[in-house]
């Protein structure tokens, strides 16, 4: 794995169609304990922006968060993110719950055994969540997270993440994730992934090129379905991963999406 170079955004700024697909925390903004209270760098969203209105460049946000939070924290409008149709229509698409809940499209209806087991992991996710004050319980349409960034003992964080993660792998049609400090159990199996190569399997006309950056273990989903040599996934922060580029922090993310969209705005 390298850092990302110059040549990289020279690639980038020429490609006739690029889809940059960015997920959220850790990536555009650093974590924090409270869901709400997180904002993107300051200049990554509008650098995103800037993207978005240029000619043959679609631009996403795909994350872990339903689409309630991430429009919450990107701050962009869900009604008009539903209205993204092609590159450089100035809008940003979002996509939510790992890409069981994209903007433009209504969710999934649940079955009722998905309902039934989404409402028996809340509840056990609830109880573990009492062992400490810190910890929190996520309920998503169709996943409920069980976060352990806030707890104050460690210990008990990691115990109840591990309980919860047990109780799930024994649930029939439960999918686990364990991102960083959270473990999300959902009920459909939607992955990021899965959103982004059907996306471009149904893009018209095709995407050239994506660049993809994430931090966390679902972003490895998107990583595995990029097309060597010529989509570039980059792996935010420390860590293992399939991404053949690196940077350090969302302040380099953003750094790179501004002179992105410097360079492909000067393209002739
Ligand atoms: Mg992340």
């Amino acid at each position: 794995m390298t850092v990302l170079s110059a040549a990289d955004v020279s690639y980038l700024a020429e490609v006739p169609e690029l889809l940059v697909a960015m997920d959220f925390d850790g990536t555009l903004s650093p974590f924090s304990v409270d869901p709400y209270n997180c904002r993107a760098v300051p200049g990554a969203m509008d650098a995103l922006h800037t993207l978005a209105g240029l000619p043959g460049t679609s631009v996403m946000v795909i994350s872990g968060r339903n689409i309630e939070l991430l429009s919450a924290v990107t701050e962009l409008d869900a009604s008009r993110s539903a209205q993204a149709a092609r590159g450089g229509d100035g809008i940003i698409r979002m996509v939510g719950s790992h890409g069981a809940e994209p903007a433009d499209k209504p969710l999934v209806k649940l079955s009722d055994p998905q309902r039934e087991l989404l409402s028996q992991l809340a509840l056990f996710a609830e109880q573990q969540a009492q062992r400490d004050p810190g910890m929190w319980v996520e309920r998503k349409p169709v996943a409920v997270g069980l976060h352990t960034r806030g707890a104050k003992d460690r210990s008990v964080a990691v115990t109840a993440a591990q309980e919860y993660q047990d109780f799930a792998l024994d649930c029939e049609g439960a999918k686990v994730t364990v991102g960083k400090d959270i473990v999300e159990v959902s009920v459909v199996s939607a992955t990021k992934g899965g959103y982004v190569s059907e996306f471009l399997a149904q893009a018209t006309p095709a995407i050239d090129a994506v660049v993809f950056a994430g931090d966390d273990t679902t972003d490895e989903t998107v990583m595995n379905i990029l097309r060597p040599g010529q989509d570039i996934g980059i792996k935010v922060g420390e860590g293992e991963s399939a991404a053949t580029r690196r940077l350090p922090d969302p302040e380099a993310v953003r750094d790179f999406l501004q002179q992105l969209a410097q360079a492909r705005a000067a393209r002739g």
